[in-house]
């Protein structure tokens, strides 16, 4: 098995290399950004991999039994957590589902590249890679990556860390409580947040702007997508299931206001 291993981490040092020199050409070539990101979310998926296959080299693929095909990053991490509850914080998360995103979006529709949001979120994928190599992986990334693209690597992070000290000096200043922030979709930085009761929000790294909404029960900000309605009001999932179970139907009035009134 030691030729899988030796793959695996070639293969994602490649990729991560591959990554790096087509970021440093998007800085005359804004195109090269897309290369950039579909190289550094490959060298993340194979990173994800060399995390089971550490733990057994049959982990990699959907079906032991059928060693062909391998699983895909969500699923490796559903993997890893049943194997030894192995759980990604909650940026990571939001990073991962970001990087799954942007390489579907790249690979399977038009995609704009808009070089502030991308390069954002160039820095913060490879934050997130950086770390995880450091966290869960024997070898830091600088141990193994040809040393003028790590370099370059490190001049990228620094850009996204300090856009998003900026974008934190610029949201202590308006006094934002963090329940009204969210992460952005486009960049991945944690610095979307919209003036309450506002229905439009800004990131405050990248500048993107996305329709918000908010639940009338709990005040949670939500993506428009995550909002559901009922009647002329808003909620978020949870209060939405709370309201509506059996209760609400044999009863129709809502579980709030027939507490309120007995109350
Ligand atoms: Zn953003
Ligand atoms: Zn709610």
């Amino acid at each position: 098995m030691r030729s899988l291993k030796l793959n695996l981490v070639d293969n994602a040092r490649s990729f991560i290399e591959e990554a790096l020199s087509k970021a440093i050409q998007a800085e005359n070539d804004p195109h090269q950004w897309k290369f950039a990101i579909i190289h550094l979310v490959q060298g993340i998926e194979l990173s994800l991999k060399e995390l089971l296959r550490n733990e057994h080299p049959l982990f990699i693929y959907k079906n032991i039994d059928n060693p062909k095909e391998t699983v895909s990053p969500k699923e490796a991490i559903n993997r890893l957590n049943r194997i030894w509850s192995f759980e990604l914080s909650e940026d990571e998360n939001n990073s991962l589902t970001m990087a799954i995103i942007l390489r579907n979006n790249i690979i399977h529709h038009e995609y704009e590249v808009k070089p502030l949001e991308v390069k954002a979120a160039f820095a913060k994928l490879l934050g997130f890679l950086v770390d995880f190599h450091r966290n869960h992986l024997e070898d830091p990334i600088d141990t193994y990556i040809d040393q003028n693209l790590w370099h370059a690597a490190i001049e990228i992070e620094k850009y996204g860390q300090e856009l998003f000290r900026r974008a934190q000096e610029r949201l202590k200043g308006k006094d934002f409580a963090s329940e009204y922030i969210l992460t952005c979709p486009k960049c991945g930085w944690n610095a979307l947040c919209a003036p309450e009761y506002l229905n439009e929000g800004a990131c405050f790294v990248c500048g993107h702007r996305e329709v918000l909404g908010f639940c009338d029960r709990c005040e949670k900000l939500m993506f428009e997508d995550d909002v559901k309605e009922c009647g002329d009001k808003t909620y978020c999932w949870d209060c939405f299931v709370y309201l509506t179970d059996d209760y609400w139907h044999e009863d129709g009035r809502g579980k709030d206001r027939g507490r309120g009134q007995s109350a």
